[in-house]
């Protein structure tokens, strides 16, 4: 007979969910960058709380795929927290440019900076004091301290939510039910390994059970699984109604030189993009484009392609407009525009500089 986990999963349960999930994942842990492999943890090796933290930062709210080239970027440009603290806040803007939210790399910048002055350059293994920490909220204090330091905390994050309302069968929306599975992960989270068990649960939830096939036959824990059981798992967790997505418009200025250098000015910290080096834009209003009123003085051209981007929130349709310019205005940077400034800049950006990048050249030829 198949052992049943309920809601208050017996003991001897837990016990067997987290030995069915450990010895699959000593067997088929992803391999990552900042990961220390199940068959060297048991060995005894400890992960670096840097590389944690950096990936942890870097995870939120971006895949693994994605986030890997750039934390290989980061770790070659910056090997321990005590670079990263030296590294200038626009040095690590650049160096993240790309990955979006880019409130991240402020607060890496600015965690960096704290750690190093005021725990020498070692994270606190305490979440009262991790979570004072500029970007480290619930979720990453938790990662960082079982994967980085082994003290068993709740981690709960969205692969470990499906796992969990299909484990249990819980029929709620997924908003709803976020106390709720996060009370049944801290009932089940393990005092041994408890980093390798956060770890394996993400690891289930990225490459078993995933949004749309799971692949049931294929788990480790099936046989404690009440969706599988019911044969529906595709069904769970119920998401929320999907909300109208709002679409934002506006125009983006780029101004360049006959010596090939592009206007740019540094955004405001608060906000999207804040803080990073770009091309000048109108507001972003829902619905209708703004006013058209460039910044500065030029001899403004529409170009015919709308640059269109996606951020979480809302779409954005940016109408290009271009100008040949002679003189840099006033609070403005003239930046060589070259393959380092165009891979620098955030995308929706860059898709604006290489629209006029691309209008220039076909009106030279
Ligand atoms: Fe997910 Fe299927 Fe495993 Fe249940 S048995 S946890 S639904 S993959």
């Amino acid at each position: 007979m198949k052992n049943r986990i309920t809601n208050k999963a017996p003991l001897v349960n837990q016990l067997d969910i987290h030995t069915a999930l450990l010895n699959w994942y000593d067997a088929n842990a992803r391999a990552l960058s900042w990961r220390v492999p199940p068959r060297d943890s048991k060995m005894g090796v400890k992960p670096d709380p840097y590389r944690v933290w950096l990936s942890e930062i870097m995870l939120q709210q971006t895949g693994v795929k994605v986030v890997e080239p750039y934390f290989q970027k980061f770790v070659r440009k910056w090997p321990k927290i005590n670079d990263l603290h030296r590294a200038t806040e626009t040095e690590v803007l650049a160096a993240w440019s790309g990955l979006g939210y880019y409130s991240r790399a402020r607060n890496l910048k600015a965690c960096a900076e704290i750690v190093c002055t005021k725990y020498r350059g070692n994270f606190p293994q305490d979440e009262s004091l991790l979570l004072k920490l500029p970007g480290i909220g619930k979720y990453t204090s938790a990662a960082m301290l079982t994967i980085a330091f082994g003290i068993p905390a709740t981690v709960v994050d969205g692969n470990v939510e499906r796992i969990v309302a299909r484990l249990f069968y819980l029929q709620d929306s997924l908003e709803k039910l976020k106390p709720q599975i996060y009370k049944h992960v801290s009932s089940f989270s393990p005092k041994i390994r408890p980093g390798d068990f956060a770890q394996a649960m993400m690891d289930l939830g990225a490459t078993v059970c995933k949004p749309k096939n799971p692949l049931c036959t294929k788990c480790a824990i099936q046989n404690f699984c009440k969706a599988c059981d019911k044969g529906n798992p595709t069904m769970l967790p119920k998401k929320a109604k999907k909300k109208i997505r709002i679409l934002r418009k506006g125009y983006v200025y780029i101004g360049i030189t006959k010596t090939e250098k592009i206007m740019m000015l540094v955004r405001p910290n608060k906000g999207l993009l804040g803080g990073m080096i770009c091309p000048p834009s109108s507001e972003w209003e829902p619905n209708n484009f703004p006013a058209n009123r460039p910044p500065f003085a030029g001899s403004w051209t529409m170009l015919n392609q709308t640059v269109k981007h996606t951020f979480t929130h809302f779409d954005l349709e940016l109408k290009v407009m271009f100008s040949y310019i002679s003189n840099v205005p006033e609070n403005y940077v003239a930046k060589k525009l070259d393959q380092s400034l165009i891979t620098s800049t955030p995308k929706v950006m860059r898709k604006a500089i290489l629209e006029a990048v691309n209008y220039v050249k076909s009106n030279i030829v």
